[in-house]
């Protein structure tokens, strides 16, 4: 099983299809520890061997390190989620601390268009942040990009390009705040790269380089050991059959679905010290992990993880 921990659903940016202006966030959010020992008991349960650290914006977490260093002590792979807004101040201490692959998300390749997509005046800082990513050794590093009818797809690909990063498209969900509107802003993969090909940019298909959630192109004359280019199709070919993501947010509820809009309380038992009852609700939630019925969350990304 693959694990995201919401260790935080504050952010420090406001995609327009993400979070509102006016986010109003959980009163109730679970405290670190009990973060860490969730973390621990679904690892146990659910045969977890992989952890990506997810937010809300994870480098806002009070506990950021300390949950990394849990993560790295239950599983053999840790990865983590990140805006990069605060990331320069802090790639290297990430790394000491066990994290060993790192996203980045980006929607933008310039000031404007970062402004537009984000609300916040931050690109100079994400740049900064992917290149002291870099330097602390994270390698390959990938770019996430969601995909709407406002992506300058080619300045993306671009961008990466330049940097000697990976990019990844997501197609955009129907989720919270991209409800409004959906079907006008969502643009299928094969649709971003006909955008591509038609800015000079005809990709080349490599199914031995896809990876577990996306189909990975290669540009040709550019090294796919620096940059590739990667299509999340969660939308215009859904891979449920493969899935075996489960979430825990940070209100400490489990779900094994993104679309799983209740989730399991994992919280109560934990406060109340029934650990066998804590192991139970686990292994019952994930032997009931099924397809959604519909591919449609009213709930933000932020609380349970993207
Ligand atoms: N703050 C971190 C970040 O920006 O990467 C981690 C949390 S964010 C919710 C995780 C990912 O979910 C980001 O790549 C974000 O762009 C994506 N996301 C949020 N809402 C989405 C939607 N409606 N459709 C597709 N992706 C979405």
């Amino acid at each position: 099983m693959y694990l995201r921990v919401s260790v935080t659903d504050r952010c420090n940016l406001r995609c327009t299809y993400c979070l509102p202006e006016r986010a109003r966030f959980a009163p109730d959010p679970a405290a670190p520890d009990e973060i860490d020992r969730l973390m621990a008991a679904v690892c146990a349960a659910a045969g977890v061997r992989k952890i990506r650290i997810t937010g809300g914006e994870p480098t806002l977490a009070p506990a950021l390190l300390q949950h990394i260093r849990t993560a790295a002590w239950l599983v053999p792979t840790v990865g983590m989620t990140s805006n990069g807004v605060l990331l320069a101040g802090m790639a290297g201490e990430l790394r000491a601390a066990g994290l060993g692959r790192l996203n980045i998300s980006l929607d933008a390749a310039d000031a404007a268009g970062f402004r537009r997509a984000t609300r916040r005046d931050r690109f100079a800082q994400v740049v900064e942040g992917i290149r002291a990513a870099r330097a602390a050794g994270f390698a390959p590093l990938k770019l996430n990009a969601v995909a709407t009818t406002d992506t300058d797809a080619p300045a993306l690909a671009r961008f990466a390009i330049a940097e000697g990063v990976h990019l990844r498209f997501i197609e955009l969900m129907d989720i919270g705040e991209a409800h409004t509107g959906w079907a006008g802003r969502h643009v299928a993969s094969a649709a971003l790269r006909d955008r591509l090909a038609a800015a000079g940019l005809a990709l080349r298909e490599e199914p031995e380089r896809d990876e577990p959630t996306s189909r990975v192109w290669t540009i040709p004359g550019v090294d796919p050991a620096r940059t590739t280019l990667g299509f999340i199709t969660t939308v215009s070919d859904p891979f449920c059959a493969t899935c075996d993501r489960i979430r825990l947010s940070s209100r400490g509820r489990l779900h094994t679905c993104l679309f799983d809009e209740r989730g399991t309380d994992l919280l109560a038992p934990l406060r109340a010290g029934d650990l066998a009852g804590l192991d139970a609700a686990i292994r019952r939630a994930v032997a009931a992990k099924a397809p959604p019925a519909h591919f449609r969350r009213e709930g933000v990304m932020a609380g349970i993880g993207g």
